[in-house]
């Protein structure tokens, strides 16, 4: 069994764009700028704002975060979402999700230039993924791929297993692991909370990933033998014995299913690292292309 470590991959993409980042600055040229947007004072979106601004920070990057209070209606937000579309000093910027109830998500989302959509979630950036173009991929199904890629996973012509059907990562990763490429070439079967019979299917696969979000569900009579499993749930689970009163865990049942596998992601330190490098490329990739525009 072999861990697909994020940890060690992520801060293997990070020093690669340190360097891109060092030779722009040498060029005289300008350096990727990520902002991001936090409406109110959800723990978990703090937390992960914060540490995409500390990455921005070691790799050289400029960063602003817009830190709204909780009571921003939809129209300031919208407004703010104007005015980095408008401000040629950002290359992309994320609003970070879930935004408060009285705050329609995707009118939002929908304001946000597809340009500076470095998040991917803008429907014409999901558009041109589906259809093979270049675009920006949505963070963590990137960091997916950019994960089995590296560790040289095989995947063609293997049946992959998708479990969960969000907008930002089973949907996504499931149409990536099918396209043509390596990774890609894979069999997909998509299942969400109304598939029956779950388990005959992952029993089948060669590969599953798992995004739904509830801890230790993926157990070791679920999986044969050989599999190859990427953990993307991340669920704080309250423990009072913690410092921080929660511990972090996957989808997957860890001790039991690594026993079986070949290829596993751990949680924490698997998919989630790998997120933030691919946002950060994402970035990287904006500039650069923003660079072209104007030459
Ligand atoms: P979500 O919460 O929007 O949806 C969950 C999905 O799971 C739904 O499509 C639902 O149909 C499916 N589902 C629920 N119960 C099921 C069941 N019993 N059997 C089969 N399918 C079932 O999903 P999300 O936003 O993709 O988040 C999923 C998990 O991934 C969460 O734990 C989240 O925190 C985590 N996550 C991690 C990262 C990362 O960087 N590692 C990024 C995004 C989300």
């Amino acid at each position: 069994m072999e861990i697909l470590d994020g940890k060690k991959v992520s801060n293997q993409i990070k020093e690669e764009i340190t360097v891109e980042v060092a030779q722009m600055k040498e060029r005289g040229e300008k350096v990727p700028h990520l902002a991001a947007v936090l409406v109110g004072n959800d723990g978990a979106s703090l937390t992960y704002v914060g540490s995409k601004v500390r990455s921005c920070k070691k790799i050289g990057f400029d960063s602003t975060l817009i830190h709204l209070p909780e009571e921003t209606t939809e129209e300031e937000l919208l407004e703010q979402v104007h005015n980095l579309n408008n401000d040629p000093d950002i290359d992309g910027y994320i609003v970070q999700l879930p935004l408060p109830n009285h705050i329609d998500e995707e009118k939002v989302l929908m304001a946000v230039d597809p340009d500076k959509d470095v998040d991917g979630f803008h429907p014409t950036n999901f558009g041109k993924m589906a259809l093979d173009m270049e675009t920006f991929i949505s963070a963590t199904p990137f960091g997916i791929m950019e994960l089995l890629k590296r560790y040289k996973v095989e995947t063609e012509g293997k049946h992959t297993v998708v479990i969960g059907r969000s907008h930002i990562v089973g949907r996504p990763i499931s149409i990536l692991m099918s396209q043509k490429g390596n990774p890609g070439n894979s069999t997909v079967t998509l299942a969400h909370s109304r598939t029956k019979n779950l388990k005959e299917l992952t029993l089948q696969a060669d590969i599953v990933i798992s995004a739904l979000g509830v801890p230790k569900f993926l157990k070791e009579d679920m999986v044969k033998e050989g599999v190859t499993i990427i953990d993307v749930g991340i669920t704080r689970v309250p423990d009072d014995s913690k410092e921080k009163g929660y511990y972090i865990t996957g989808d997957v049942d860890y001790e039991a299913v690594s026993k079986k596998a070949s290829y596993i992601t751990p949680v924490p330190g698997g998919v989630g690292p790998m997120t933030i490098a691919m946002l950060l490329k994402n970035t990287l990739l904006a500039r650069e292309r923003h660079n072209t525009k104007k030459s």
